[in-house]
């Protein structure tokens, strides 16, 4: 089976107080154990060091972007060797957020993926259509075009966590029903058998982004295509907690 998958995408926030409360709060709960959930919170660049020093040991981190190729002469850009050298295991990638804040392409995610992998990151991958898109009916479209950029580049799902979040769901208080993640969910995984392979199917953990709380987490974790979380402003709460608590 695939193992249940929780992050908590700090986005751009905290304090060095505020991250040091989030991460004793996190120590301190008890939760299931690493063979039932794994636990991987996001912090911004900067409190990286101190998240992935203070944290229990059955939690890891990511980073929630990275140069999308060797480091050099790129100011302002993390590289994958950077994470890779100070023990970061995982990054996000292709965070709607990103798409469209930063222009962020399709074929440019598809890029960075594959180069985190290469470096032997583990990575986040995220998709996920506009309300407007839903609106005109394309969603599985888009969903589908996104996740192919990423197929296209990668020689293996191994290392891939899918994250589908819906824009109109990000950060507004409108999760999506759980027949709409489940529809979404099965898509891609229809989508992953007939392009990529049975196998790989089977087996990559898709996740929801967009609204979860500690009170509609349970129900959408019921659904059968559904791994997980990608939880955002949620992740920075004591709920965060009970969001694990639904992969039981
Ligand atoms: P919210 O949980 O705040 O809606 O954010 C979701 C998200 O973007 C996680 O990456």
């Amino acid at each position: 089976g695939r193992k249940f998958f929780v992050g908590g995408n700090w986005k751009c926030n905290g304090t060095t107080e505020e991250v040091k409360k989030i991460v004793s709060m996190l120590n301190d709960a008890q939760v299931p154990s690493g063979d039932v959930v794994d636990v991987v919170v996001s912090p911004p660049f900067v409190f990286l060091p101190l998240v992935q020093s203070s944290l229990r040991s059955d939690f890891h981190v990511a980073a929630q972007n990275c140069w999308v190729r060797k480091g050099g002469a790129f100011t302002g850009e993390v590289s994958a060797e950077m994470l890779v050298n100070l023990g970061i295991p995982w990054v996000i990638i292709g965070h709607s957020e990103r798409r469209s804040l930063l222009n962020e392409s399709s074929e440019f995610i598809g890029d960075k993926v594959a180069y985190a992998l290469s470096q032997g990151l583990k990575v986040i991958a995220c998709v996920g259509e506009t309300l407007e898109q839903r609106e005109s009916g394309s969603t599985l479209e888009v969903v589908s075009a996104q996740t192919k950029a990423i197929a296209d580049k990668i020689p293996s799902w191994d290392n891939v966590v899918l994250a589908y979040e819906p824009v109109w769901a990000i950060g507004t208080g409108k999760v999506a029903t759980p027949a709409q993640a489940q529809e979404v969910h099965a898509e891609l995984r229809k989508w992953l058998h007939n392009n990529v392979s049975a196998e790989v199917a089977g087996s990559v953990r898709i996740i929801y982004g967009g609204s979860v709380n500690g009170a509609n987490c349970k129900e959408l974790a019921g659904q059968p295509d559904l791994d997980g979380f990608l939880v955002g402003g949620a992740s920075l709460k004591p709920e965060f907690v009970d969001i694990i608590k639904s992969a039981m």
